[in-house]
């Protein structure tokens, strides 16, 4: 059996940063690593999770259940259901609908948040995915930190069938979900190089999961092809420095990566660009690159992958995972990921599990980012333009702003607590 595989059956289940389990998963992987003969080491960081708890919604004799938003506070609340079709309707929506609770497909954005917020609409009830599955989402950071949380909860597809009917009565939302502050690990691998060693290219995924998630694809599967890529290059060091991180806090807002940009600002200067593995481990999947960067990197990986024969398809993009933190740092980034079958439709869901997970997937994935990798770390000048395109800035500091999540960095003290009491 693989080591991707091997890891990711060890660190299998739900693994909230900040909590117990994932601790374990952190020493697991520590402890991994060890055998090899590679010395991984440990850095905390603060953050702000939540125990989810359940959701119960009541309406006449209907009951329905579902998972509150995460980074929420324990709630009760009762208000007139009214249900709109599309997510942007609620520009239209009026001080008249104040009190209300809502039901919507989508989740709001940061602005539509806002408006709902000012109008007093006091719950909004999601319905992201068609498939049965409940998923699990988090409010943004910006929702507490301004004090300005509404309760939401996800429910599936057909309970909202049901819920649809009951338009116009009142309905009562129970959530008993609570948000704390914790300490989250960051595992980190450094190499040295032979010889540049003023030049450093970067590895990144993170290893927490959402709550209900046992991580098999996302991103369990990333951490298994970064594990396959440390040990090959423990035993094949290249002339640059390589660092690989396995984040925690990815989830809920990519913690531990903006703790690390915040925290190793200097480093940041020599690293000259950076890969990410978020989702990994579909059969029947695609192999996607998304540059976060330059359009230069985004035509130097399609080549590399063209002459080598491998199958993906790469195009400039953001990309909702870690390398976001660094590109707002200036640090170009490819993302890979193999996705588009199962398990990956089912990330965020309780059934993202190893069972759908095939070792085969991983063959073509790892042999990609290992010779990619080998490129750039031995090229005898660097390949890589440390830049990005001033569309991509855009988009980037959009990203953070629709998001409600600083695009600042995490610091050692948290005021959103204190203040939101
Ligand atoms: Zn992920």
């Amino acid at each position: 059996m693989r080591s991707a595989i091997k890891i990711m059956n060890e660190i299998k289940g739900v693994r909230i940063a900040g909590t117990d389990a994932e601790k374990n998963a952190a020493n697991k992987i520590v402890r991994f690593l060890g055998k090899k003969g590679v010395k991984a080491k440990k850095e905390f960081f603060p953050m702000l999770v939540s125990d989810t708890g359940d959701g119960i919604i009541k309406v006449k004799n209907v009951i329905v259940k579902g998972i509150p938003y995460g980074l929420t506070v324990p709630y009760k609340i009762n208000g007139k259901l009214i249900c709109i079709d599309s997510i942007s309707e609620v520009m239209n929506l009026s001080n008249k609908n104040k009190n209300a609770i809502i039901l919507t497909r989508e989740r709001p954005k940061m602005s539509q948040f806002k408006k709902l917020k000012k109008i007093g609409i006091k719950g909004i009830i999601t319905i992201v995915r068609f498939d049965g599955n409940i998923s699990s989402q988090h409010l943004s950071q910006h929702m507490i930190k301004d004090r300005s949380v509404i309760p939401m909860m996800d429910i599936s597809f057909d309970d909202a069938i049901k819920l649809r009917y009951q338009t116009g009565q009142k309905i009562i939302m129970t959530g008993n979900g609570k948000t704390f502050k914790t300490k989250a690990t960051n595992i980190i691998v450094n190499m040295k190089g032979k010889k540049k060693t003023n030049e450093t290219f970067i590895v990144v995924g993170h290893y927490d999961t959402v709550p209900y998630s046992p991580g098999a694809a996302d991103n369990g599967g990333g951490i298994g092809v970064i594990t396959e890529m440390i040990e090959y290059f423990h035993k094949n060091p290249v002339k640059r420095n390589l660092i690989f991180i396995m984040f925690s806090g990815e989830e809920w807002g990519l913690w531990g990566s903006r703790h690390y940009c915040n925290k190793h600002k200097k480093e940041l200067k020599n690293i000259i660009g950076g890969l990410n593995v978020d989702v990994a481990g579909d059969v029947l999947g695609v192999n996607r690159g998304i540059i976060t960067g330059n359009k230069r990197l985004m035509h130097t990986v399609r080549d590399i992958a063209d002459f080598n024969g491998f199958p993906i398809t790469v195009s400039e993009d953001i990309y909702s995972s870690d390398n976001m933190s660094f590109a707002h740092n200036g640090i170009p980034f490819l993302n890979i990921c193999r996705a588009g079958g199962k398990p990956s439709v089912f990330i965020h869901t309780k059934n993202d599990k190893m069972s759908y997970i095939d070792e085969e997937s991983f063959e073509d994935i790892v042999n990609f980012v290992i010779m990619f990798t080998e490129k750039i770390g031995n090229a005898e000048r660097n390949i890589i333009e440390r830049k990005i395109d001033d569309n991509m800035k855009k988009k980037i500091s959009e990203y953070f702003k629709k998001k409600g999540t600083d695009s600042e960095q995490v610091t050692n003290n948290l005021p959103y607590l204190k203040k939101n009491k």
